[in-house]
């Protein structure tokens, strides 16, 4: 087979650094696949130009090659904060009181990815495999097809895919879903996802479906199916044996003096149900006065997308709130919620998930969620903690010995925060086991595979990765 060209919005290059741990799974894995198989990652630089001029800068580090250009400002504030993040990202995880329907936003969003398709184009050789990456270049694979791409094309979507009616509310999603179906390949994450796209298919659009889910379209068949990624097991668990996350599961430890942990770590997004979480921990406080002073919740939240209003509206209610919570809950040596908007290296955050008692991951709605499964991973199997996940998230379809909450119910939230603290030993073993088991064998390598192998239309069971 040929080579991969792997199309996101932005790219990861590959460094030092990101050998050392600092990049996540995804970047790791895909870095991987390219290195294998050869081929080209394209994206945006995350750099503004006066004036596109398409001028494709070429990389190579540790033998993958990167091609990045750079956008106008316009460009910017139109297709990525705009459609991408104003439009898509909120419609997709059911928030249409914050989806903005704005025209512009939507030409933006065709004119940038009418930039892409002309930028990568000359990249493509005849037997490459295209593989395009998430909501900000859905009508990618068939500008592609215009300019007359016969190489198969796939698609990966990391977020939810919303329900019928929901996508019916987006001015043109007729457009947007046809442009879709040029795709060869169609993954999303989970089968409800992948049940809701079916869905609007055959309603909106009268499609057939047929019984292995795949799509009768203007003559072609197109396949859409769950693969549902991982974490890349074998590096996580390395990083949470390292001395890098000893010492920063003691620091955390001895910060705590004795106290039980609870650990959430998101980006600062409204979906993540951060608002709710920190509710839930308070009711958690005042329905046991015994727990007083016992327990602390330290919620890692790095900022992101901080132009789009929505970001800056959740991060002034997360900082209120916690002043509340902590104003009414803490005492002269005490402070129950400890708020931190800044990223940490892999390693240190491996140490921080394996010192916390319980995992609170409780997002309102997410394709899959990645921490869910590193928080697994980071256990000590002989002294695991206690993942509470919310049943909103794709992980959830997996994670089934998790202990699933709805994350809109602080009463619910709050008494299951309770049953995980005095979880036993034995249980909480037999539970981190079953999830263990999980995330080992659904890594992102098991995720690359199955992906590429659909891809390439390669039959099940054939080799179009080099097997390990
Ligand atoms: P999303 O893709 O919506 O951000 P996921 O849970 O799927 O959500 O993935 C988030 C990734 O970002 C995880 O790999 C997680 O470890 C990483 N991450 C989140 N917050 C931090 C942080 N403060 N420092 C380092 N990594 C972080």
């Amino acid at each position: 087979m040929g080579r991969l060209i792997v199309i996101s919005n932005r790219v990861s290059v590959p460094s030092a650094a990101g050998a050392a741990g600092a990049q996540g799974g995804l970047a790791v894995a895909l870095n991987s696949a390219l290195r294998e198989h050869g081929g080209i990652w394209f994206g945006w630089s995350g750099q503004e130009t006066e004036e596109f001029t398409g001028h494709l800068d070429m990389q190579r580090n540790e033998g993958v090659t990167t091609a990045t250009i750079d956008l106008e400002a316009q460009d910017v504030e139109e297709y990525y904060n705009g459609y991408a993040n104003r439009t898509l990202w909120p419609l997709f995880h059911y928030r249409i009181d914050l989806t903005e329907y704005d025209r512009n936003f939507g030409e933006g969003y065709e004119r940038v990815n009418e930039r892409f398709a002309d930028s990568v184009y000359p990249l493509i050789a005849d037997d490459d495999l295209v593989w395009v990456h998430d909501y900000h270049l859905l009508p990618l694979g068939s500008i592609l097809r215009r300019k007359g791409i016969k190489n198969r094309i796939g698609l990966f979507l990391h977020t939810p895919w919303p329900p019928t009616r929901l996508l019916a509310s987006l001015p043109f999603h007729e457009r947007l879903v046809a442009s879709m179906l040029e795709y060869d390949v169609i993954g999303l994450q989970t089968t409800e996802w992948l049940e809701s796209f079916l869905h609007y298919v055959q309603k909106e659009m009268g499609l057939t479906v047929n019984l292995d889910n795949s799509i009768e379209y203007q003559g072609r068949r197109v396949i859409a199916r769950a693969f549902p990624i991982g974490i890349d097991y074998a590096e996580f668990s390395q990083a949470a044996k390292s001395e890098v996350a000893k010492e920063a599961h003691q620091r955390l430890r001895d910060s705590v003096r004795g106290r039980k942990i609870l650990i959430g770590v998101d980006r600062l997004d409204y979906s993540k149900g951060l608002g709710e979480r920190f509710e839930s921990f308070s009711r958690f406080l005042s329905d046991h006065p015994d727990m007083a002073g016992k327990a602390v919740l330290l919620q890692i939240a790095p900022p992101s997308r901080g132009d789009v209003e929505s970001y800056q509206q959740i991060r002034e209610d997360l900082e209120r709130k916690t002043g509340h919570i902590n104003g009414a809950h803490a005492n002269v040596d005490f402070v129950p919620i400890r708020y931190v908007n800044r990223g940490y290296p892999r390693a240190e955050l491996a140490g921080f998930y394996r010192a916390a008692n319980v995992g609170l991951v409780t997002p309102l709605r997410d394709g899959m969620n990645l921490v869910a499964k590193e928080y697994v991973a980071a256990q000590d199997p002989e002294d695991p903690g206690v993942l509470i996940l919310s049943q909103f998230a794709g992980a959830a379809t997996q994670l089934k010995d998790a202990l699933l909450v709805n994350p809109h119910s602080v009463e619910h939230v709050a008494e299951t925060i309770s049953r995980a603290l005095d979880m036993p030993l034995k249980e909480r073993k037999r539970r981190h086991a079953a999830l263990l088991a999980s995330v080992k064998e659904m890594d992102v390598l098991h995720w690359l595979k199955q992906y590429v192998l659909a891809l390439s239309g390669v039959e099940k069971g054939s080799s179009a990765l080099k097997s390990d």
